[in-house]
């Protein structure tokens, strides 16, 4: 870099602060309830999106209908900014949101602009939806394919749980439980399956850091594209944000990216901001309470002793403590807990 390179950065710095001091109060306020007003129609339309999908129960399964959620976003969206009836601000608005990701029980989907060559010899870009990607995680015991709920695709690929099948669909307790899976257990503490801790933990940053990577990659490669078709506005992939847009990642969501908005006035600031919207529809249900003869016993999710069994509680518990509130012992299926006292005890008396 020459000198007069720094001299010209000082400039463009020094101009910049100029400009931003010298912008009335007024000016600044109008600015600020303009980017609310972004905000709002963007938390809306996720939300509506996110809505759609708790009210038909399309998520989990095969059915989901991704077309429907994206008109139910865009229409909130295009209504919330005025431009129902505006086709060419309806284009230009979609052009600032590279990708959405459509995040289900145990996989996501990315919308994404696609470029291809036709017959003709054009290059063209479409809009298109990638299939669904697990969220998947590999250490030396197995493949993991996580779901947002306990369950879990295990690929035993070196065979280690000495099973008939190299792929198991479980709820991962089941493994830290079931006598099937005892010498696995013995041999193999270190394994994340026999830690909830350490699971849920790889199993959060796993999920995060794949949608953070695949939200980066698809917005770059967007503003490759619109670069190359010679469309000049600022883009930047908003971050840094206190991750807040990884509010709802433990939950069917959505997440939108619209980067590179310009508003204001003279439409030189720039909006920014990676909206999300949960569904509320994974319940995080761990524990089970059975109600015994003269006193109520705990139990993990996926204990042997709590299927089919009628006198199991219909409600259900998030974590242990809540059910030693109950004043309930605990099961050979809790690790640590006051177990049942003897009745014999109790006869004596
Ligand atoms: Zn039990």
């Amino acid at each position: 870099m020459k000198i007069y390179h720094f001299a010209l950065l000082f400039l463009i710095f020094f101009l910049g602060i100029v400009i931003k001091t010298d912008i009335s109060i007024g000016e600044l306020k109008a600015l600020e309830n303009e980017n609310d007003e972004i905000t709002k129609s963007l938390i809306s339309a996720t939300s509506d999106a996110v809505n759609y999908l708790t009210k038909t129960g399309s998520y989990g399964a095969e059915s989901i209908n991704k077309e429907e959620v994206l008109n139910t976003l865009f229409t909130s969206l295009y209504s919330s900014l005025g431009i129902i009836s505006d086709p060419a601000a309806q284009a230009e608005i979609e052009m600032y949101i590279p990708v959405i990701l459509l995040c289900d029980v145990d996989g996501y989907y990315v919308y994404y602009y696609d470029e291809y060559k036709a017959g003709d010899g054009n290059t063209y870009i479409e809009r298109t939806w990638t299939e669904k990607i697990p969220y998947s995680y590999e250490d030396k015991y197995f493949i993991y394919r996580f779901t947002l709920t306990d369950m879990a695709y295990l690929y035993d690929k070196n065979n280690m749980l000495g099973i008939d099948e190299s792929v198991v669909v479980s709820d991962y307790k089941e493994l830290g439980i079931s006598p099937l899976y005892s010498d696995f257990r013995a041999n193999n503490r270190g394994c994340i399956l026999f830690n909830d801790e350490e699971y849920e933990l790889i199993k959060k940053t796993t999920i995060m850091n794949k949608l953070e990577d695949v939200m980066a990659y698809y917005t770059s490669r967007h503003n490759y594209m619109a670069n190359r078709q010679g469309i000049t506005y600022s883009f930047s992939f908003p971050t840094g944000k206190g991750e807040e847009w990884a509010e709802y990642i433990d939950d069917v969501n959505i997440l939108v990216v619209f980067q590179g908005y310009p508003y204001g006035p003279d439409r030189n600031y720039t909006y920014n901001k990676i909206a999300s919207a949960g569904a509320n529809i994974i319940k995080k249900s761990s524990y089970y309470v059975e109600e015994k003869s003269w006193y109520y016993l705990a139990h993990r999710q996926g204990c042997e002793k709590i299927k089919d069994n009628d006198l199991v509680l219909e409600e259900t518990f998030d974590t242990i403590e809540e059910c030693i509130r109950l004043g309930a012992y605990t099961c050979e299926c809790i690790e640590h807990g006051a177990r049942v006292p003897e009745l014999k005890l109790w006869e004596r008396y």
